[in-house]
């Protein structure tokens, strides 16, 4: 009983198991803050870039493993080449430009990009800036790609300015192609990416009471119940096996 048992736990260990990450770092670390504000120069920029912005912050904030606050701060005068230029008074910052050609961004293929980037000597980033492409008649404006797919641009512009570079696995939303996913929506990747750099501390204010377990939580994870119940294959293997035995002998031709 006891090897059938664990070739049971081995086997649902693997089917549960995730595969290796494919998330890449810009740097060494993400900023020092918990509560990183993104401040919006709103000249050029699309009425509605507020509410975009506060969706894609909010995708990235409901990951439950994370020790960050992401929102929108306060509206910024700074231009893009004051901040390319280091005089910087808020940051990370959101800019519209009308020639991202003049920061290298190709106006036909690049809606966004994260840039600006200064970082201190321990490795953590300290300033940074999301550059967005509204060069008109440009086929990369972002004025005129579907609004689904602008989220999913931002939540990808938005992991880079915080410290994400891109990743290798196709249904990450940090993957190169940010455009090639038709809503905003983060792989595991994403999540095991961004935890990397911004783990919650489990222990809290208290170090003596440390993580544990919450019941009637929301479920993000869709495999989580098929998870638990192949993991639970072993327990019904041990209790039932013995009642199917003694059924056998009892039904058994003497
Ligand atoms: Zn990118």
């Amino acid at each position: 009983m006891i090897p059938i048992t664990r070739s049971f736990i081995v086997i649902a260990l693997c089917l549960t198991s995730q595969t290796s990450a494919a998330f890449t770092l810009i740097g060494l670390k993400g900023w020092a803050s918990t509560d990183i504000q993104f401040h919006v120069n709103p000249q050029n920029c699309p009425d509605n870039l507020g509410d975009l912005l506060d969706e894609a912050l909010d995708i990235w904030n409901a990951v439950p493993t994370l020790s960050v606050n992401l929102s929108s701060g306060s509206d910024s005068a700074m231009t893009i080449e004051q901040v390319l230029a280091g005089t910087i008074d808020v940051t990370p910052s959101v800019h519209c430009l009308t020639d991202p050609a003049a920061v290298n961004m190709d106006p036909a293929y690049i809606p966004g990009a994260a840039m600006g980037y200064k970082m201190d000597d321990a490795g953590q980033i300290t300033a940074g800036a999301l550059a967005l492409n509204v060069q008109e008649g440009s086929a990369a404006n972002i004025a005129s790609i579907d609004r689904k797919i602008l989220v999913s641009i931002l939540v990808h512009e938005i992991g880079h300015v915080l410290g994400l570079g891109h990743s290798a696995d196709k249904n990450a939303v940090m993957y190169y192609n940010a455009a090639e996913k038709k809503f905003a929506s983060l792989a595991q990747d994403d999540v095991d990416g961004m935890t990397y750099l911004y783990a919650r501390n489990e222990f809290g204010e208290d170090p003596v009471f440390g993580g544990c377990a919450v019941i009637g939580a929301p479920q993000n994870h869709p495999n989580s119940w098929w998870s638990i119940l192949i993991l639970l294959l072993p327990v019904f293997a041990v209790r039932l096996r013995p009642r199917m035995v003694r059924k056998a002998v009892r039904s058994s031709p003497r």
